[in-house]
């Protein structure tokens, strides 16, 4: 038998799908033991012996056992020993295979609602704000639309970026690029810090600065 196959299944399939509690998942594992990995397709096992192991009251080994039974997990049979049990590995049992999660598509993703993906936007901008360079902080800054939502700007991430409240608020629906320019007029930002900030801008559209997305 494929050990390492069928305890990736307990846990993976058997486990989530009959939603054993703590004290389900020890006496499965248990019963587990002296059945199917000692080459026994069933055995007897005494109340108290289970008890004794899990460090439960009987009545606690009696209520677990029933319920693994009654989920189809095990067959149980009382006889004056004790519970004859027949322990039933995930493949001997019809149970649904689970869904792989699809991949993330970065290009449908929505970085703008909820805040959900701050952290990672965050990440990119190295905590800056991607207008004026100040430094942010995940509490306190703001998603802004490099092209506002009016001028029917999307939240992917070639127009949602991390900035500063006042930039914010002050860009407002105005383009990115003229208040890049208001920014340098105004000594936010030095003739280096404007052209890189331009050229951020350029390579954000282009799709070029992608955040990087672990989850
Ligand atoms: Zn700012």
């Amino acid at each position: 038998m494929d050990w390492q196959t069928i305890f990736k299944e307990i846990e993976d399939k058997l486990m989530p799908h009959f939603r054993c509690d703590v004290w389900e998942r020890g006496l499965y594992y248990y019963l587990l033991r002296h059945t199917r990995i000692a080459g026994l397709d069933a055995t007897t096992i005494p109340l108290s012996a289970i008890s004794g192991t899990l460090g439960c009251s009987e009545s606690q080994a009696r209520k677990s056992i029933r319920s693994l039974a009654e989920k189809g997990c095990i067959e149980l049979e009382q006889t004056r020993k004790g519970h004859y049990v027949k322990v039933f590995l995930p493949n001997e049992l019809s149970l649904p295979s689970v869904q792989e999660q699809p991949a993330l598509n970065i290009e449908e993703i929505d970085f703008f609602k909820n805040r959900e993906y701050l952290d990672v936007l965050l990440k990119r901008e190295q905590n800056q704000c991607f207008y004026c360079l100040r430094e942010i902080k995940e509490d306190s800054c703001e998603l802004d639309h490099v092209v506002s939502q009016l001028n029917v700007g999307d939240n992917g991430y070639r127009n949602i970026v991390a900035s500063c409240h006042q930039c914010n608020t002050k860009k407002q629906g105005g383009s990115a690029e003229d208040f890049i320019r208001q920014l340098s007029r105004k000594n936010l930002l030095s003739e280096k810090e404007f052209e890189g900030r331009i050229q951020a801008l350029e390579a954000l559209k282009a799709g070029q600065i992608k955040p990087e997305i672990n989850r």
